[in-house]
């Protein structure tokens, strides 16, 4: 990574976010390429592989996803966790596909600590494979923090989700504080941080911008910064939500490089939904990490030639080398 640290601020206005998100979009997407240009090569792309090690019959009620108990989504019944086995065949087979990191997701409310004896199996399991490690596995307090540190994560992925106005809106089972409170575990924990939004949620434009706002005046700016697109799903509340605006991502990821100029911003899920020429846009504007292979957590991705295609096209590789140690 290039560039220091004298340009990383946590002071942002809300009026700052808001002046930048509404810069004429060239003019939005030069700034946070210069940006972007400071500190990471303009041709890199971190790759991450996602796998499901618990899915469906999720007791919260998150509006987008199929694995709530509470909608009639594919995933409402739940199925066991998977062994730390078929976990560690997944992370081979993601080093060979060329990820650097593996980011493990169950759908838990907070985890029972049987489930978190297994997951530390699994972080020691993914990080023999000489992969990152990473978890999302809902709240966590500060011991449970500690304990998954122990065993050698490197990153826990907790979202926002969306703007802390519009919060209630999607989720009615915890608050953004809950949130909060989670993300002040991990850090003190001494875990790095993933933590970003979807956009196409039905919020606003204020609400992207409200939630870039707390993104980036947060203690520490997360290391990795995810923006998924909402994937539609059958039988959840947000089946038929509008898709966004292609531009509205760009101008997402474009003002989440300026904000937070030394973190990774994924383009996350999604990525299958859009057209090359709007992804193209999205890394121009400054975003340097994706998701690798046919799966995400329960939605599809680009198939691997489709990405290794576009990547040709575009002149642009994945990163080799690794940030988290
Ligand atoms: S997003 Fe996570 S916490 Fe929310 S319902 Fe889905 S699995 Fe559960």
């Amino acid at each position: 990574m290039r560039g220091d640290t004298a340009d990383i601020r946590h002071d942002w206005t809300h009026e700052e976010v808001a002046a930048i998100y509404g810069l004429p979009l060239t003019e939005l997407v030069f700034r946070a390429q210069a940006v972007h240009r400071q500190h990471f090569a303009p041709d890199e792309l971190e790759a991450c592989v996602l796998l499901n090690i618990k899915s469906g019959g999720c007791p919260e009620d998150c509006a987008y996803c199929s694995q709530s108990a509470r909608h009639d989504g594919p995933q409402k019944k739940g199925t066991p966790m998977l062994t730390v086995a078929e976990v560690r065949t997944a992370a081979r087979e993601a080093k060979q596909r060329g990820a650097t990191r593996f980011c493990m997701g169950a759908a838990f409310r907070a985890p029972k600590q049987r489930q978190l004896e297994q997951a530390a199996e699994m972080i020691v399991a993914v990080r023999e494979e000489g992969l990152e490690t990473c978890m999302t596995l809902g709240m966590l307090d500060e011991a449970q923090a500690r304990f998954l540190k122990q065993a050698g994560l490197d990153y826990y992925n907790h979202n926002i989700d969306t703007s802390p106005e519009y919060y209630g809106e999607i989720i009615t089972t915890r608050s953004m504080e809950d949130r909060l409170t989670t993300l002040r575990a991990v850090a003190a924990a001494g875990i790095n941080i993933c933590c970003g939004g979807i956009i196409g949620l039905g919020e606003t434009r204020a609400d992207r911008i409200s939630m870039l706002h707390l993104l980036a005046t947060l203690p520490a700016h997360p290391a990795s910064v995810p923006i998924n697109r909402l994937v539609a799903i059958e039988g959840t509340p947000l089946a038929n939500a509008t898709p966004p605006e292609p531009f509205e991502m760009v101008r997402t990821i474009a003002t989440a490089r300026i904000l937070m100029p030394r973190s990774r911003i994924r383009l996350a899920a999604g990525r299958r939904e859009m057209s090359d020429e709007a992804q193209a846009l999205c890394y121009l504007a400054g975003a340097n990490s994706i998701f690798l292979g046919e799966r995400l957590l329960t939605t599809g991705n680009p198939a691997p030639d489709d990405d290794e295609k576009l990547f040709h096209r575009l002149g642009m590789k994945l990163q080799v080398h690794t940030e988290a140690n």
